[in-house]
């Protein structure tokens, strides 16, 4: 399975993209969950992401193409991948293409989840993730505060720098101006995939299993 799952902050990439890599036992790369790991170790990648991010600002182009060469051609990605936040811009989206063609790539499935701007904002200002083990979690599927449901890991939940409201908007404004053209790029090429992000989670993960199966028959 190779997929790249396109959409707004808080559309539900990344729960997707866990189901997904469990299910089909492939890799789930996120951009964000990678510089995350890098600002909590303060790697000099770390350092400087780290102030760029808390501002919901997009890093360098040049940056970030490096670290998905290096992700894409690992042994890691050999039999396939889930792309979560990656591309994001017209250059990171031309380097995308640049590099599958030169891995001979060409069966990969690109699917944008769609969803008002309002319940984005309400999504993402009501959501915790875990120190420990990276996964995001609603408010109101937190039964108890101090443990985690998924590595049991104690008083680790904190509010994203990102996920407050006014870093919310500037990450939505961001995405309207940088990554909606990729988009239209994907779409223009009639490689684009539109599942409804706001169906309960079993429902979207069902829409993107159907659209991967249909995908096998008719992509070479
Ligand atoms: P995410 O968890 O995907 O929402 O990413 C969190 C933050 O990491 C973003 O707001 C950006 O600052 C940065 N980031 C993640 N992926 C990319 C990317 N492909 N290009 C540039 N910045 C990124």
């Amino acid at each position: 399975m190779r997929i790249i799952l396109f959409g707004s902050p808080g559309v539900g990439k990344g729960t997707q993209a866990k189901i997904l890599q469990a299910k089909y036992n492939v890799p789930h790369i996120s951009t964000g969950d990678i510089l995350r790991e890098a600002v909590k170790k303060q790697t000099p990648l770390g350092m400087k992401a780290h102030e760029i991010m808390s501002r919901g600002d997009l890093v360098p182009d040049d940056i970030i193409i490096g670290i998905i060469k290096d992700v894409l051609t690992s042994e890691e990605c050999q039999n396939g991948f889930i792309l979560d936040g990656f591309p994001r811009t017209l250059p990171q989206a031309a380097a995308l293409d640049k590099l599958l063609k030169e891995l001979e790539i060409t069966d990969v499935l690109s699917i944008y989840f769609t969803a008002t701007e309002e319940e984005i904002v309400n999504r993402l200002s009501n959501r915790r993730a875990c120190h420990e083990c990276n996964n995001i979690f609603s408010l109101s599927e937190i039964k108890d505060l101090t443990k985690c449901p998924v590595c049991n890991a104690e008083n680790s939940f904190y509010e994203r720098n990102d996920d407050k409201v006014e870093v919310i908007k500037k990450r939505l404004q961001v995405f309207n101006d940088s990554t909606k053209p990729t988009l239209d790029y994907y779409e223009e090429q009639g490689k684009l995939i539109f599942v409804n992000a706001l169906k309960p989670v079993d429902e979207v993960t069902e829409d993107i299993m159907k659209a991967f199966d249909i995908s096998r028959v008719t992509v070479h």
